[in-house]
């Protein structure tokens, strides 16, 4: 080991990280479409959503940064999953609930309206 990390975290502070992770990683679902449903609480407009440190943050974002890493503050998260399906409706759709990694993405906010104005476009 070179390095030693100077502030180790309380015990309190890692039980709750692991109590974190443990209903993080237990409410993710599989479906056949090979999304990945939350199986959590769901927000008002249909996205996985959990507390994180006192805080509710939406769950596609917490399994983004669990299993990829930080989201840099000027990017939103866009679900593949639901942008490359032009059938889907816009507005809330099952795959809002989606958090497989690999069916998300890092956009720019014009990005994302233009993902949106191809779905309305579709209809
Ligand atoms: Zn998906
Ligand atoms: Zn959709």
């Amino acid at each position: 080991m070179a390095t030693q990390r100077t502030s180790r975290p309380t015990r309190g502070q890692t039980d709750r990280e692991a109590g974190y992770l443990t209903r993080l990683l237990g409410r993710i679902g599989r479906a056949p479409s090979g999304c990945w449903p939350w199986l959590g609480t769901l927000t008002w407009g249909g996205y996985g959503q959990i507390g994180r440190h006192g805080q509710n943050v939406t769950a596609h974002r917490a399994v983004w940064e669990h299993f990829v890493g930080p989201i840099p503050e000027d990017l939103t998260l866009g679900h593949r999953c639901h942008d490359e399906d032009l059938t889907c409706p816009p507005g809330p759709c099952e795959h809002r609930r989606c958090v497989n990694p690999t069916h998300l993405y890092l956009q720019t906010r014009s990005e994302q309206m233009t993902a949106r104005l191809a779905h309305a476009a579709a209809m």
